[in-house]
Formats: structure tokens, sequence, C-alpha cells
């Protein structure tokens, strides 16, 4: 017996695995920062438009710990034609609950990730 799904589909792969027997359990990873210039992944992240819902990435945090990479929510909204977001670290937990971010304190948040080849070196 499938699953019933809670959203739309998502592409004929996503439809094809909600077809199949209960035993398999998958999710799609949203976002993953990486570096340009190796590679590396940086932070991954968990993307959904907000609507003021909660919303929690358990499969999502337990990867960034087996990868040593934060784990974020960030959920985006327009606020009178500017982007928005409502963001959360989960891994490693940051205590410190859902921050309201503009675009570019969002843009410094995962900027801050760029060690291994940081922004400033780019030019
Ligand atoms: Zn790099």
């Amino acid at each position: 017996m499938s699953r019933q799904r809670r959203h739309g589909s998502n592409g004929d792969y996503s439809d094809w695995h909600y077809a199949q027997h209960d035993d398999l359990t998958a999710i799609d990873i949203d976002w993953v920062e990486y570096c340009r210039y190796c590679r590396r992944p940086l932070a991954l992240v968990e993307t959904a438009h907000d609507v003021g819902q909660d919303k929690s990435a358990d499969v999502l945090r337990r990867i960034g710990e087996m990868a040593s990479i934060p784990v974020w929510i960030a959920l985006s909204r327009d606020v009178n034609g500017s982007q928005r977001f409502r963001v959360r670290r989960v891994f490693p937990e940051s205590g410190a609950g859902w921050r309201d971010l503009s675009s570019v304190e969002w843009y410094q948040v995962l900027a801050q990730y760029r060690t291994c080849h940081p922004i400033s070196d780019e030019s």
C-alpha cells in the first residue's frame, strides 16, 4: 500500500517513488550551498514558501551531522517587493529559534561558510 501524498507532484521520479511500497522512504534535498572553486558542500538548506508554518528537517539534519556541515531551514516571502527570510539553524542546533532576516542578512549568513575560498578572494 502506498502512502498518501501531502503535496502535489514533484516530478516523475517522485511520482514513481511515492507509488512504491511503504518501506521506501526518502526526501528530496532542496538546496546545497557549495564552493564554486573546490566543489566542497558548505551547507544544506530546506526551503519553502513562508506561510507562517513551523517546519522541521530531521533527515536533512542527520545528513548535515554526518557531513559535518550546517543545516538551515529557510522560509521566504515577499514583503512590499522585498524578499524576507524566516530562518532557523537545525545543525549545529543554535537554540536561537526562528530569525527574521533581510535578503542581505541571509546572504551574510551563507557567505560565512565560504571558509575554504572566501568570497573576498574571488574578484
Ligand atoms: Zn572551496
